[in-house]
């Protein structure tokens, strides 16, 4: 059973609260376009993401807004702007990363919230059936790519019929498999 394999940009989720400090007073988010996991979109509205060596301009923010704001980005990222960015799943953030985003009106300064997003599968739960898998096991995913086919490892399992079923890796990820625009991965054990 093979499952779409989408790659994720660097991006941030935000609190309304830090939106407002970047955006301004009540400000909303634009949608630009639905992403596959249903509810979740891209937004017009960018911000500047600064470590202690560098900083990357023109991050976009993925809505809606969050409990907490997180920084999405790839190990070369981090490395790049001088972030450590631990491996971790979405939501777990207690002592993650420190940065600054900077926006249009203001700046926030994050004393954590910066991660590496742990390669994952969403899936509802008869995906979950269908592929043999629980709510949180980690699986090794094959990746059939031109050249470059990979063995995916510590690949988490995330269960909710709210999901679409894919598995999300980031650019490093992605570019170590050479994956083009439509790639599928399947469990393998
Ligand atoms: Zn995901």
């Amino acid at each position: 059973m093979k499952f779409i394999v989408e790659t994720s940009a660097r991006h941030v989720h935000v609190t309304q609260e830090d939106l407002e400090t970047l955006f301004g007073k009540g400000y909303v988010l634009t949608k630009k376009k639905d992403l596959s996991q249903p509810g979740q979109y891209a937004c017009e509205e960018r911000v500047t993401v600064v470590g202690s060596k560098k900083e990357l301009a023109g991050v976009s923010i993925l809505g809606p807004c969050r409990k907490a704001t997180q920084v999405e980005l790839s190990l070369t990222d981090a490395r790049s702007i001088g972030v450590a960015a631990p491996i971790r799943e979405s939501g777990d953030i207690a002592g993650s990363g420190a940065c600054k985003l900077v926006g249009p009106c203001g700046e926030v300064e994050l004393k954590e919230g910066v991660i590496a997003a742990k390669r994952h599968i969403h899936a509802t739960t008869k995906d979950a059936e269908a592929l043999g898998v629980t709510n949180g096991e980690i699986v090794s995913v094959k990746v059939d790519t031109e050249g470059r086919s990979l063995v995916f490892g510590d690949v988490v399992v995330r269960v909710s019929d709210s999901y679409a079923l894919a598995m999300h890796i980031d650019t490093d990820e992605s570019n170590a498999a050479g994956c083009g625009r439509e790639v599928y991965g399947e469990i393998v054990k």
